[in-house]
């Protein structure tokens, strides 16, 4: 009996893959010509889309990618609001790969009720808490399954989708709280197809996210709609949508006319054509700043002071960065938040310094000086990839954002111009569509510049060992 276990487990040894990664039997070709194939479809060489690609070809990774052990493949979701109750009634079709044999699943918890729930067809149960909304699935699912889940459900949603006065509706950040997902795991990013239908009329208008031609975890995809003005500008191939349920035309132009100008200065320095047919740009009433695959929500608080001054254009620019740089490339994990926050920042003061000179630059600078300061003076000084958790917000933005920044800044004096923005673009390209740890820009930063980084990245980047 011994001997025969052994013997069944050096045969499977023999027919697994290099480490990470198992065989299963659906597999009809080698792991090095699949990967070759799946780099080529996925132009990408790591991440969710590229690990789907593999599965698919019969190449599993050995351990799950996510937490939760599986992964989302995409969702397809419709959702109707009655705006004048302000709530919501939804289908949701999410295929899932099984990363590891599974016998349930877990969302983050939310108001929703669910009305059905069937895997493959076959009805499931819920239990739900304050821990989160836990799935049992009717049979268990080996690691490498596919299967479909198909939801009906209805409810107010406590975050995440904001009514206006007037009748218009957007989304934002937390994106559980409308369908069933789970918003840590930003590491997972899926297709996304949502139709939303409301009562229209004449100055009725939607916008969904984008996620046709990439993958975009959940907290990036969302839609809006309602009584809409709209202005639309064309720049390259892409449309740029401003529109509001409140503002007025003029004021739309006013507020969003440097976006043409930041888009074709983003694109350059990420050497990436801009990922989107279309970019809608939302001036809401409320105070937001919220980045979305292919949109963006801005409120009147803070994009109105660049009526009376123009130089502060610092969120308009912020949200359109993130388009590659937190949305295109995404951290795996919020461990390298900084990836996404940092980077973005830094975009932000560098666009200020192509648009409006030395002095604002230097100025983005001081600021993130200061915001860093304070945490240190607190005696919270971390490095950007500390894994939490943070006192407060203000604390966790002021690592990740500021000294993040203050980073990129120490990055680009240390290699010079050149091989700075020649490291952006290369890490940029090379992680189109994917996920990103700190290692990842290190990486791509030391092959363009041809220099070792690990000791400027011990200092400001990774936890000591
Ligand atoms: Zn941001």
């Amino acid at each position: 009996m011994r001997a025969l276990w052994l013997a069944l487990a050096l045969s499977a040894c023999a027919s697994a893959g290099p480490e990470g990664w198992t065989r299963s039997e659906r597999a009809a070709a080698p792991f090095s010509n699949t990967q070759a194939r799946c780099q080529i479809e996925t132009q990408v060489v790591s991440g969710s889309a590229f690990e789907t690609c593999m599965a698919a070809h019969g190449w599993d990774r050995a351990s799950p990618s996510h937490a939760g052990g599986y992964n989302i493949v995409g969702t397809t979701l419709t959702v109707d609001s009655d705006v004048a109750v302000r709530t919501i009634r939804g289908t949701q079709a999410t295929t899932i790969v099984a990363e590891v044999d599974l016998t349930q699943l877990r969302f983050d918890a939310n108001a929703l009720v669910l009305d059905e729930i069937r895997v493959d067809g076959v009805a499931a149960t819920v239990r739900a808490d304050t821990d989160g909304v836990f799935l049992a699935l009717p049979r268990r699912y080996r690691a490498g399954e596919r299967f479909e889940l198909q939801l009906r459900y209805h409810g107010a949603p406590a975050r995440g989708l904001t009514f206006e006065e007037g009748g218009s509706f957007y989304t934002s950040y937390f994106s559980c709280d409308w369908m069933f997902c789970e918003l840590d795991r930003p590491g997972d990013k899926f297709r996304f197809i949502v139709s939303t239908r409301t009562v229209g009329g004449p100055r009725y208008a939607v916008y969904n996210s984008d996620s046709e031609s990439n993958e975009y975890p959940a907290y990036l995809q969302g839609f809006a709609g309602g009584q809409a003005t709209e202005v639309r500008q064309r720049v390259g191939d892409v449309t740029l949508i401003y529109a509001s349920g409140h503002a007025s035309e003029a004021d739309l132009n006013a507020l969003f006319a440097s976006t043409p100008a930041m888009l074709e200065f983003f694109q350059r320095r990420a050497g990436v054509p801009f990922p989107h047919p279309r970019f809608v740009q939302i001036l809401a009433q409320a105070d937001e700043a919220q980045e979305g695959a292919g949109f963006a929500v801005l409120g009147d608080g803070v994009v109105r002071p660049m009526l009376e001054n123009p130089h502060e254009d610092w969120a308009i620019a912020h949200e359109l960065a993130h388009t590659y740089w937190g949305n295109l490339v995404t951290c795996r994990d919020w461990t390298h938040f900084w990836l996404n926050e940092g980077m973005t920042t830094f975009m932000v003061a560098a666009w200020k310094q192509e648009r409006w000179g030395e002095a604002d630059y230097q100025r983005e600078i001081e600021i993130a000086r200061t915001r860093w300061a304070r945490a240190r003076d607190a005696g919270w000084d971390r490095p950007l990839a500390f894994a939490g958790p943070y006192p407060d917000l203000r604390t966790r933005r002021a690592i990740q954002y500021s000294k993040g920044m203050l980073f990129m800044v120490e990055l680009r004096g240390q290699l010079g111009e050149g091989a700075f923005w020649r490291g952006i673009a290369a890490y940029t390209r090379a992680q189109a569509g994917g996920v990103v740890e700190s290692a990842d820009l290190q990486a791509a930063m030391e092959a363009t510049s041809g220099r070792d980084l690990q000791a400027l990245f011990d200092e400001w980047v990774y936890p000591a060992r």
